[in-house]
């Protein structure tokens, strides 16, 4: 019997089920190749601007709009610094664009036209897209991607129920989450300049990528791209992330979103991080090295294993479900991830750790396999 209390909940959020995160274990000694975190730490500058960092001004609030990151950001990508936004990781930013792009079902606007209340992305791909239309009470079309994690063509899109040229918000993860599999940009455009709205390509694991996508975000109106420093410069704990784009479309955000959004020590690890990059590439070089090895070792251990270009693999195990494989790996503290969906529930989802990790995980395979 639901309280008292839960009636002054909005009614369609109280039987939403809000996004899950990957397991972050109390358990000691567990390789924990779960969340696709960075295995390296961030580099040795970083730390120490971090450290340095931490004295009296930490009662002060951080500068409001990350202004010298933007102007670093900005550099970086040959742009002007009002066409990037940084948000308290790039979850934020997704979240705000639902709120800033798409009309809630029900508004008046809405109900003269529903694709301005519609939020569609493909399936599967990041599972926080659906929880965020949920949350703000947009339409949500989820729309297959094909059998071997491929793009639909758009004239395949045209006749599709599940798929709207005119929706709101569109959300793309590429490369795509879990498969691994990368997007050519000549794709991309092509899907972008098929919508009229706007479309966010989430590249979250675009320095593990053959490609990315920034320049359709400084070509085109209504494209742009996310970016994060969680798995690429090993910064999970400090949130940050950015999205390139258009300036109105970036200053809308900046209207809707905190006035203190992105944390100070967040804001100085990641200018740090941006004067570091090299660091950075190595490390890029050497989880895309040990990705490959993986790979092959599981194929030849008889897994099913997509090509990837992030920092996970997608594989299908041999013999039991995936989801026993879950649970006797963790038994051996191997922790990898499952998803329930039925288009992955036969897969489990492997970050790509150090080439120490990657040994034990074979191990332990070769194992249970025996
Ligand atoms: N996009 C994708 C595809 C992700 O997998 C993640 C991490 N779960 C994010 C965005 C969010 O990253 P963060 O909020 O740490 O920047």
């Amino acid at each position: 019997m639901p309280s008292r209390a839960a009636s002054f909940v909005r009614p369609h959020l109280r039987t939403l089920h809000g996004y899950v995160p990957g397991e972050q274990p109390k358990v000691k000694g567990l390789i924990k190749l779960n969340t696709n975190e960075n295995p390296y730490p961030p580099s040795p500058q970083v730390l120490q601007a971090t450290r340095q960092a931490v004295d009296a001004r930490l009662r002060l609030y951080p500068n409001p709009s990350a202004d010298a990151l933007r102007a670093r950001l900005a550099r970086l990508h040959a742009c002007a610094s009002d066409r990037i936004i940084v948000g308290n990781g790039s979850d934020e930013l997704l979240a705000l664009a639902t709120r800033t792009f798409a009309e809630p079902m029900g508004s008046d606007t809405a109900r003269r036209n529903p694709s301005c209340a519609t939020i569609q992305y493909f399936s599967p791909s990041y599972s926080l897209y659906s929880v965020l239309a949920g949350i703000h009470g947009a339409r949500a079309l989820a729309q297959p991607l094909r059998a071997d994690f491929g793009l639909p063509s758009v004239r395949d899109l045209g006749k599709s129920a599940t798929w709207d040229p005119r929706a709101a918000l569109t959300l793309v993860t590429t490369p795509n989450a879990p498969s691994g599999r990368g997007y050519p940009t000549s794709e991309l455009e092509t899907l972008c300049r098929s919508l009229r709205g706007v479309v966010i390509l989430d590249e979250a694991y675009a320095d593990f990528a053959r490609e990315n996508a920034i320049e359709l975000a400084l070509r085109y109106p209504h494209v742009m791209v996310s970016r994060t420093f969680s798995k690429a410069y090993s910064l999970c704990f400090q949130r940050v992330g950015y999205f390139v784009g258009h300036p109105d479309l970036i200053h809308a955000l900046h209207t809707v979103r905190d006035s203190y959004n992105v944390n100070g020590l967040g804001q100085v690890a990641a200018l740090a991080t941006l004067s570091d990059l090299p660091y950075y590439r190595r490390n890029f070089r050497r989880i895309r090295a040990t990705r490959e090895r993986l790979r092959r070792e599981l194929t030849g251990l008889g897994w099913s294993v997509a090509p990837s270009e992030a920092n996970f693999l997608l594989a299908r195990p041999p013999g039991p479900p995936a989801e026993t494989w879950l649970r006797q790996l963790r038994n051996r503290k191997i922790l990898v991830r499952w998803f329930r969906s039925p288009e992955v529930s036969g897969f489990l989802r492997i970050t790509v750790g150090t080439d120490a990790e990657a040994d034990a995980l074979l191990a332990a395979v070769r194992r249970i396999q025996s």
